[in-house]
């Protein structure tokens, strides 16, 4: 079985992460999203609020799996069998940190390869801290994260704020 792992903070998950996660969950056969808990940026949202976005906003993908970790992600990756990390690059500014990360965690375990995929163009414009910089000016978000999490997002910034 092809399992691969797709790691990030989704804080929150935007419709970038979506697109790439349905082409990664269509060439393999489980795809692991996994939520990084200890990450050195601070997050908005709690763990479960993540967690649960993503839930909300997969719950069509039957091939696709929501989890969390913390510590190392190759060793994240070979605990769940996963032999592939999938990332998404946007712009060349991606790029030079992530070809760091590759070579990183090739360098800790040559068995696990790290696998780009290039962002669609109508996303490669799009992040989570954009996302929440709209939400905070009033900005509209429809079309920029799913649906169904769109009203979470906006609640929790205007409480956040208040
Ligand atoms: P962000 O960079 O938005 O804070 P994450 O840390 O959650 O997002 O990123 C997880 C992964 O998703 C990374 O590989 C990142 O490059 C990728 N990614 C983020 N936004 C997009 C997007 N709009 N299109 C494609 N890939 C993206």
């Amino acid at each position: 079985m092809r399992i691969f792992v797709y790691p990030g903070s989704f804080d929150p998950v935007t419709n970038g992460h979506i697109d790439i996660i349905k082409r990664a969950a269509a060439i393999c056969d489980k795809l692991i999203v996994a939520v990084l808990v200890n990450h050195s940026k601070k997050s908005l949202f709690s763990l479960d609020e993540r967690v649960s976005m993503l839930e909300k906003s997969l719950s069509c993908c039957e091939n696709v799996a929501i989890a969390h970790f913390s510590g190392l992600l190759v060793d994240f990756a070979r605990s769940n069998g996963a032999k592939v990390i999938v990332k998404g690059l946007r712009a060349v500014s991606d790029y030079e940190y992530e070809l760091q990360m590759a070579h990183l965690n090739k360098k800790m375990d040559e068995n696990i390869e790290t696998l780009f995929m290039m962002a669609n163009p109508n996303y490669s414009y799009l992040s989570s801290s954009i996302v929440k910089e709209l939400v905070l000016l009033g900005g509209e978000i429809d079309g920029l994260v799913p649906n169904e999490i769109k009203s979470v997002i906006i609640e929790k910034i205007k409480n956040e704020r208040e």
